[in-house]
C-alpha cells in the first residue's frame, strides 16, 4: 500500500489549526509543488501569449499617445518583449523550479513596464503624463491576473515602484503633489491586489489540504480493510485484490508458500492464547522479512496459517526462500514444550505455476497438498509439490 510521507495525524492537526493552509510542513509543500508545479506553469505559459496579444494592441495607444517615438515603441514591442513572452511562454510549463517559475512571469510585466517608460522618457508628446499609466496598469493587470505568490507581488510592486520614479527623475516635470498621489494610488491598489491574490492562494492551500485528508483518510480505511488486525499481513480480500491483479498482468511464473505453525494447539493450552498470539506475530514478520515489499504478497489465511505469493519466482527459489523462513523461526528459540524439536517450528508447502496455465485456487490447492505432505512427513520442513510422487494437477 502507497506510504505518503506526510501522516494523517499531521494532517488533520493542520486542517484544525487557523494558520495551516498558509504554512505546510516541508513534505506536504513539495508534494503540493509536485502536484499543482505543473498545472501552474501551464497556466502562465497560457497567460504569456494571451498577454503578449493584448500587449501589441498597445501599439495604437503609443500611436496616438507619443507618435514622435511610435517607431522606436513598435521596435521595442515587436524585436524585445514580445519575443522575450514567446520565449517565457515556451519555456514556462518544462520549468520545474517554483522559484524560476514564477520569477520567469514576474519578468513578463518588468520587460513591459521597461519598454513603457523608455518611451516615456524619451517622448516629447504633451500626453506623456497620461502615457506613463500604462505602467501601473500593466503590474496591476499582470499581477491579479498571473495570481503571482504574495512575494513576487510585493517584490515586483517595489520594483516597479521604483522604475517609475527613476523614470520620472530622469524626465523631470512631474509636480510633486501630482507624483505623490500617484504614488499613493499605486501603492494602494497593489496593496488590495497582493492581498487579494494571497486571499485566493490561502483558500486554493485550505481545499488542497482537506483533498490530502480525505485522500489519506481513505487510504487508511482501505489499509484496514485489508489487513489482518493481529498480524498485520494482508487479509483474504487483499489476497483477493493482489491476486486478480497479478492474473490480470503479462503472463508470468508466481510462487505460493503455505506455511503452517506445528502443534500450535498445544502452545496454546501450555502458554495461553495471548502468548499464542505474540507468537503468531512473531512468525508473521519472520516471513515479510524474507519478502520483497513492492511485488510479494503475504497473508493470513486464518488461524495459525499463512500464504505467500511471490512474484517471477519458480519453485525452486521459493523453496530456498521457505527454507530461510523455516530457520528463521525456529532460531527465534520459543520454547515450546509440546514440539518435539522444543521450540516453535513451522511447515512449509511450496509451488509455483504460470499465471497463463493455472488460477490462484489451483496454486494455493497445490501449495496446499505439499503443505500436507510435509506435515505427514514429521513437521518443521519444506515440501515442493512438484517435487511429489503423484503431484496434484496444477
Ligand atoms: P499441526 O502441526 O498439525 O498444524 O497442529 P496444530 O495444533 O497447529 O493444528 P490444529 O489445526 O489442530 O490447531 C490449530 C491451533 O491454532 C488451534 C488454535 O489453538 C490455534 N490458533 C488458531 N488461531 C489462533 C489465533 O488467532 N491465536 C492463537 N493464539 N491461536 C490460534
Ligand atoms: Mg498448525
Ligand atoms: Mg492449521
Amino acid at each position: 500500500m502507497p506510504q505518503s510521507a506526510i501522516t494523517l495525524q499531521e494532517v488533520e492537526e493542520l486542517v484544525a489549526s487557523r494558520r495551516g493552509a498558509a504554512s505546510f510542513p516541508p513534505a506536504l509543500e513539495a508534494r503540493y509543488e509536485r502536484e499543482s508545479g505543473p498545472r501552474r506553469a501551464r497556466f502562465l505559459a497560457r497567460i504569456a501569449l494571451r498577454s503578449a496579444v493584448i500587449y501589441n494592441l498597445f501599439l495604437v495607444c503609443e500611436y496616438l499617445l507619443a507618435p514622435d517615438m511610435f517607431m522606436v515603441a513598435a521596435i521595442l514591442h515587436l524585436c524585445v518583449v514580445t519575443p522575450w513572452m514567446l520565449f517565457v511562454a515556451h519555456v514556462l510549463p518544462s520549468v520545474s523550479s517554483p522559484k524560476w517559475r514564477e520569477s520567469l512571469a514576474t519578468s513578463i510585466t518588468l520587460a513591459i513596464v521597461a519598454q513603457i517608460l523608455v518611451i516615456y522618457c524619451l517622448t516629447t508628446s504633451p500626453f506623456a503624463a497620461r502615457y506613463i499609466y500604462f505602467a501601473p496598469v500593466t503590474f496591476l493587470t499582470l499581477t491579479s491576473v498571473q495570481r503571482l505568490p504574495v512575494v513576487y507581488g510585493f517584490r515586483l510592486a517595489a520594483a516597479v515602484f521604483l522604475m517609475m520614479a527613476a523614470a520620472n527623475q530622469l524626465r523631470g516635470g512631474m509636480q510633486f503633489e501630482i507624483a505623490l498621489a500617484n504614488a499613493m494610488t499605486f501603492a494602494c491598489i497593489a496593496g488590495a491586489i497582493i492581498n487579494s491574490n494571497s486571499l485566493v492562494s490561502r483558500e486554493q492551500r485550505r481545499l488542497y489540504l482537506l483533498s490530502v485528508r480525505d485522500q489519506l483518510r481513505a487510504e487508511l480505511s482501505d489499509s484496514d480493510a485489508n489487513a489482518d488486525a493481529l498480524t498485520g499481513l494482508g487479509n483474504r480480500r487483499y489476497l483477493d485484490k493482489r491476486a486478480r491483479a497479478l492474473w490480470a498482468a503479462a503472463p508470468m511464473q508466481v510462487a505460493a508458500i503455505i506455511f503452517d505453525a506445528d502443534h500450535f494447539k498445544s502452545f496454546n493450552d501450555a502458554y495461553g492464547h495471548t502468548r499464542g498470539d505474540t507468537c503468531l506475530k512473531r512468525i508473521a514478520a519472520c516471513a515479510t522479512a524474507e519478502l520483497r515489499e513492492s511485488s510479494d504478497v503475504a497473508i493470513r489465511l486464518g488461524g495459525e496459517e499463512f500464504l505467500l505469493l511471490l512474484v517471477d519466482t519458480d519453485a525452486e527459489v521459493a523453496e530456498i526462500v521457505a527454507e530461510r523462513i523455516r530457520a528463521t523461526i525456529a532460531a527465534l528459540g520459543i520454547p515450546h514444550e509440546g514440539n518435539p524439536n522444543g521450540v516453535v517450528t513451522s511447515s512449509f508447502g511450496v509451488a509455483s505455476v504460470s499465471t497463463r496455465a493455472a488460477t490462484l485456487e489451483q496454486l494455493v490447492e497445490a501449495a496446499d497438498a505439499a503443505l500436507y505432505v510435509a506435515k505427514s512427513a514429521g513437521r518443521n520442513r519444506t515440501q515442493r509439490h512438484d517435487m511429489l510422487r503423484h503431484p496434484v494437477a496444477a
